[in-house]
């Protein structure tokens, strides 16, 4: 028997939506998309059973409550626990990762030892931090090897003083699983060794099993494994919860309350103060009800081959392009491939090929990945030592992705190479004396002039290239928040004259930005606001034709550049 990919994508409506139907969705590792029945519960709950569970002796109220112990029977197998009470509803794997920092402070004195891994994500590095300054303990990294921590090294850091590893069963920038069976031999040595699992990103693609594992504590959230946003689980070992001090306290996780004191009921409640999502905990209902209609091993197998196919596609490309290098491995990966781009093999005169720039261009052609350092930065540093970037495209599979979906990303990949190699070289001049770019020889007509908006296109990338670099403008102060893409911006004011100084590695941004300087740069306030920005930009076909994601940069440079004017004007 195979997988039937086809039919399982089929499930999942966003897909068949008009504007979604050439989609490649690859970065499931930051989210899944929803099957219908999961999208179909939420609206169910809100139709038939919505009430406060926990509340009231209403039907409504008794109604959600039912279903909420219910889903917590489930979610228990789905951790693979028999104790319905050692799941906890959180709101996603970020939260439970606090409640367990803030529930161990009291295991934790000074001196004593918290093992974490280089690379996981902050959300499961931040609150150990934390912990650790509050408590006056030690945070000791697990060895790793070009970044992969080495849990068979364990012996090396853990001790009598270690009170706790923390530690992802796969991270979200390698992808690779970690051989789980160590924290058997690790408890049989010491006991004592709190051991908190970050399930987030093996979830979608292996069973868990949280008792067989013997891990204390284990966190993941359902919007990763095709279940709503806005919820997610918290295993713990019984003796565990029963004493730990809740994160959040407030209504119905208490027994009693007097003006000055409180007590805590015991098990799952305890943690869960206030009202729970209950539509999207309605939603994981049906979320596990899809898991249990799924056949796993095949599923598994099948995302192994596909994984396989990937890494032997981008491989093969990485050959092709020697600039192109694989920072993540296929064996016992759970779908997940990072690729940075190393310059330093680009040809003398071509331009440099930027990440962000490949993310935009995959965009443009209907496939999601992403760019960045994906919340692990301390990950991207040790990766640095070894690769000289702080940061990757992510791609990463599920069971809903195809073969077809990789050739597509890889001829895209290898198109975006072609069209930028062939580009003309780029001005690298590095502007240390903060003169403002010489745009003189662009002429915004032939941005107008442009017969299709593939030449105009094909013009902004070429205006992007006149941009130099200005590594002295790239701090903190002069950056653009709000732009997917790294930009600066560094305005200067001579006499009633404004000037910009920007730089970004996003070359279509660069292009965009070439465009707002030949409005704006050297003109006076009056001059400034005499351009017609949206008149001009509905002429171009600027919205039309550029993903939000550009777009946005655009917004947000020409936000800063009026803004500055308005401040400079005014004070
Ligand atoms: N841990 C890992 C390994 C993750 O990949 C993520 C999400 N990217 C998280 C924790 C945090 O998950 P959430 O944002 O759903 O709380």
């Amino acid at each position: 028997m195979t997988f039937d990919c086809q039919y399982f994508k089929s499930q999942f409506p966003l897909f068949s939506q008009a504007e979604n139907k050439h989609l490649i969705y690859l970065d499931n590792a930051a989210t899944t998309q929803k099957p219908q029945s999961v999208i179909d519960a939420i609206t169910q709950f809100y139709l038939t059973q919505n009430g406060n569970a926990e509340r009231a002796s209403h039907r409504l109220a008794r109604k959600a409550t039912e279903m909420v112990e219910q889903v917590r029977q489930q979610a228990a197998a789905f951790m693979g626990t028999t104790d319905s009470q050692e799941v906890v509803f959180t709101s996603g794997a970020t939260e439970g990762l606090n409640i367990i920092a803030h529930g161990l402070a009291g295991h934790c004195t000074e001196g004593d030892e918290i093992v974490v891994s280089h690379q996981e994500h902050h959300a499961n590095l931040l609150p150990w931090q934390r912990l650790a300054k509050q408590q006056q303990c030690r945070l000791i990294p697990l060895p790793d090897s070009n970044g992969q921590p080495d849990l068979e090294q364990w012996y090396q850091v853990v001790n009598e003083r270690t009170r706790v590893i923390a530690l992802s069963a796969a991270s979200n920038v390698l992808g690779v699983t970690t051989n789980l069976s160590i924290i058997a031999q690790i408890k049989e040595r010491f006991p004592q060794v709190i051991v908190v699992l970050d399930a987030s990103q093996i979830a979608c693609h292996m069973p868990l099993q949280a008792q067989q594992w013997q891990c204390d504590f284990m966190v993941c959230s359902a919007h990763k494994f095709y279940g709503p946003t806005g919820v997610g689980l918290l295993y713990g070992r019984s003796s565990y919860l029963a004493e730990m001090p809740p994160l959040h306290v407030g209504g119905e996780m208490v027994e009693t309350v007097t003006f000055s004191d409180s007590r805590f009921v015991r098990g799952a409640k305890r943690f869960e103060a206030g009202t729970s999502s209950l539509s999207a905990i309605a939603g994981l209902g049906a979320c596990f009800d899809f898991w249990q209609l799924q056949d796993r091993k095949l599923m598994q197998q099948y995302e192994q081959t596909l994984t396989y196919y990937l890494y032997q596609q981008l491989s093969e490309l990485c050959q092709q392009y020697p600039l192109l290098k694989l920072v993540s491995t296929s064996k016992n990966n759970i779908g997940l491939a990072t690729l940075i781009v190393d310059n330093s093999f680009t040809q003398k005169q071509a331009p440099s090929i930027h990440l962000a720039d490949m993310a935009l261009w995959l965009d443009e052609h209907d496939i999601a990945v992403r760019v960045g350092n994906h919340c692990a930065q301390p990950l991207w540093q040790s990766l640095a030592n070894h690769y000289g970037s702080d940061k990757g495209l992510r791609i990463s599979l599920t069971a809903y992705n195809s073969y077809d979906d990789i050739d597509r990303l890889c001829h895209s990949i290898e198109h975006f190479l072609q069209t930028s190699q062939l580009e003309s070289p780029v001005a690298s001049s590095i502007v240390t004396d903060h003169k403002t770019d010489d745009l003189s020889t662009l002429d915004i007509q032939d941005l107008y002039d442009a017969k299709s908006w593939q030449q105009r296109f094909k013009i902004l990338r070429r205006w992007g290239q006149c941009l130099s670099l200005k590594p002295e403008i790239r701090i903190d102060q002069y950056q653009v928040k709000g732009c997917e893409a790294e930009v600066w911006i560094k305005p200067i004011q001579q006499q009633n004259r404004f000037y910009f100084l920007i730089d970004t590695d996003a070359n279509v941004i660069k292009g965009l930005s070439a465009l707002l300087l030949l409005w704006f740069n050297g003109k006076t306030s009056t001059q400034i606001d005499k351009v017609d920005v949206d008149k001009a930009c509905r002429q171009l076909g600027l919205q039309k034709h550029l993903t939000p994601s550009r777009m946005n940069g655009f917004n947000a440079l020409l936000t800063k550049i009026k803004t500055y004017v308005d401040v400079a004007v005014n004070s």
